[in-house]
């Protein structure tokens, strides 16, 4: 009988361990953010094996829990000597998350430019969506600029305490990558406040759904 041992090897397709534990080190030896192992793609499926994940590759893996966040160079060896995981961030802690649809994302980042602001870091996932570092504790903004606008509809999404994001980490087996829009600056590691940043997230959302009805009427008129 033909015994299929699961690799312990570098992964499936000779995944690329080392950027991956380079992005991972990076990410909590220079800037401080914990870092957690992610579910990963085997021959474009999650690793979790579940028919319906709905985030395939970019939730917390099996064997590691999602509060086991750690900054440890020892303990990210430790884990990605093992497999070939996503690089996940957790929220809440050095940074929370707005994350938005990437076109209205790409024109606040156009409009926040041409004022002279820094936006700090922004990962483009392949769901085409935008994430935007800011500072930590922007739960109250958050949702006092989406009830002040009207705007629960718009899509904009924050991750605070308890969340956990993919980080871009090099190229995945089987899979597109996470990668950055706007990459974190070598020299500086402020983050915007939310509130400098949200206002005009929110309205670039508004201006794109405005233009998306516009279309349907054109079209259906
Ligand atoms: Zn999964």
């Amino acid at each position: 009988m033909l015994v299929r041992r699961r690799s312990l090897g570098p992964g499936p397709g000779g995944a690329p361990l080392a950027a991956q534990l380079a992005a991972a080190l990076f990410y909590a030896t220079d800037r401080g953010w914990p870092v957690l192992p992610g579910a990963y793609l085997d021959h474009g499926r999650c690793s979790c094996r579940s028919p319906r994940c709905p985030e395939p590759g970019a939730h917390p893996g099996d064997e590691v829990a999602h509060t086991a966040a750690s900054r440890s160079a020892d303990v990210l060896r430790a884990w990605w000597s093992r497999r070939p995981y996503t690089v996940l961030l957790a929220t809440g802690f050095e940074f929370d998350v707005l994350d938005a649809p990437a076109p209205a994302g790409y024109a606040a980042l156009r409009e926040l430019a041409h004022v002279g602001f820094a936006s700090g870091p922004v990962v483009h996932l392949p769901s085409d969506r935008l994430l935007f570092l800011v500072r930590p504790g922007a739960r109250d903004v958050y949702w006092y600029t989406i009830d002040h606008n009207d705007a629960a509809h718009l899509d904009v999404r924050h991750h605070g305490l308890g969340h956990v994001v993919p980080a871009p980490a090099g190229p995945r087996p089987g899979g597109p990558e996470p990668r950055w829009a706007v990459a974190p600056d070598p020299s500086d590691r402020r983050l915007p406040e939310a509130v400098d940043l949200l206002g005009t997230l929110v309205r670039s959302c508004q201006h794109a759904a405005a233009r998306a009805t516009h279309v349907r009427e054109e079209v259906s008129g």
